[in-house]
């Protein structure tokens, strides 16, 4: 098909929406449910109305651009990412995926073609969850995955201020209902791959066909506080050298089990922090990711039994409290394989890989089948104001998507 995509209209479009919560160094600061992001919203809709798309917004916040298809009776075919940034984000996670579509719709638009099956642009609300945890909430929400209620009381990290308040100040509550987008026939996400693999390996493009399996736990040692000078060491309850012990177990246990999988601790804390003073306590988050269920339970199930033997030695409690964890992801095969053929007729090359980060697919894909494409991203660097991506990995996601999403919403197999 030829359709009149505009590689040069879609980086224009990804510099102007920069320009909306800007920070040194060339990235944006655009948090979920701010001003910032009431702006970034508008402008997608005023580009989304200029084209005729009609714009509905859900109760949750979730932005839904809807171009019509010829058959009345077809369900739609989703396209979407989220304008959301962390506070040291880049110009580019997320907002690819949103303008990308735009894109095709724009192309679909100029041209005049119309597809069997409407097709919906989804700006989902608060990906980043850097204030209201977990992240995904309101693709969670709208995917069922958690209920309407629970995303719209969920306070947050910072001030406790309510979901749905913060979402009323923006302006953005809207009246359509969140589940209404869980009837679609398929979902696409476009999005940079944030991590350094295609662009060292030299593709031009990730098909994505599941993600990691993750569990992210909070670990509490108890010991005893004492004075670092007088207390010999076989006297001492150190929390912080029983936590460092367990942490080393945890990395040795990946290593053993599943070298593949990933474990960071993304945080650590001393109690009381002080200088000279032995910490009876640590806290720290600790996480394990795999692309198996199976094995991430084992690796769990390993690292408490570590974690209990080594509490014991050492005459200290620990507690380990899962905060965070989503089940492994598989996408569906139907559609990667849209993704490859169109890759192969673009000339781009390909190879298919899993998504180490959380994404919306994640949860569009409980309940309709979904897809990722993957650019590359300059170094790997993502969620920092110096994530970069090249005009020409740009183009080809561009092309390669808009095949795909075209395809399905003109597929006879509905
Ligand atoms: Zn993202």
């Amino acid at each position: 098909m030829n359709l009149p995509l505009s590689p040069d209209r879609l980086w224009d479009r990804l510099m102007e929406l920069a320009k909306i919560g800007p920070i040194p160094g060339g990235g944006n600061n655009r948090p979920a449910l701010s001003a910032l992001d009431g702006e970034a919203r508008a402008l997608l809709k005023r580009w989304g109305e200029e084209i005729g798309l009609a714009v509905t917004v859900d109760r949750l916040g979730n932005m839904a651009l809807r171009r019509e298809g010829r058959d009345p009776g077809r369900k739609p075919v989703l396209v979407g990412s989220h304008l959301d940034t962390q506070p040291s984000g880049g110009k580019f996670d997320g907002p690819y995926g949103v303008l990308a579509g735009l894109e095709i719709l724009h192309a679909l638009h100029e041209s005049g073609l119309v597809t069997e099956a409407p097709i919906i642009l989804v700006n989902w609300t608060s990906e980043e969850g850097c204030r209201f945890s977990p992240s995904m909430i309101g693709a969670a929400g709208a995917m069922g995955v958690l209920s309407e209620a629970e995303v719209l009381d969920r306070r947050a990290l910072d001030d406790g201020e309510r979901y749905g308040d913060a979402l009323k100040a923006t302006g953005w509550d809207g009246a359509a209902e969140p589940t209404a987008l869980q009837d679609a026939v398929a979902y696409f996400e476009a999005h940079i791959e944030q991590g350094p693999v295609l662009e060292a390996e030299g593709y031009d493009l990730g098909i994505v066909t599941g993600g990691y399996a993750t569990e992210r736990a909070l670990v509490t040692v108890t010991g005893e506080t004492s004075h670092a000078g007088t207390t010999p060491m076989e006297m001492r309850r150190d929390a912080v050298l029983a936590a460092a012990e367990m942490i080393a177990a945890g990395e040795a246990i990946l290593y053993r089990i599943a070298p593949e999988g990933r474990m960071t601790v993304c945080r650590f804390m001393a109690d009381p922090g002080a200088d000279g003073v032995v910490p009876g306590g640590a806290r720290f988050a600790f996480e394990y990711r795999h692309p198996a269920d199976e094995v991430l339970a084992r690796l769990l199930s390993e690292a408490d039994a570590a974690m209990t033997g080594i509490a014991l030695r050492r005459q200290v409690e620990v507690k380990r409290e899962p905060y965070w964890s989503f089940p492994a992801v598989v996408f569906d095969e139907a559609l990667a394989g849209r993704l490859r053929e169109a890759a192969d007729r673009h000339g781009a090359s390909h190879r298919d890989m899993l998504s180490g980060a959380g994404h919306d697919a994640y949860h569009a894909a409980a309940r309709m089948p979904a897809v990722m494409l993957f650019i590359p991203c300059h170094g790997g660097i993502s969620h920092h104001p110096s994530e970069s991506i090249s005009r020409e990995w740009a183009e080809k996601g561009l092309r390669v998507l808009a095949d795909a999403v075209i395809a399905t919403a003109n597929s006879e197999e509905q």
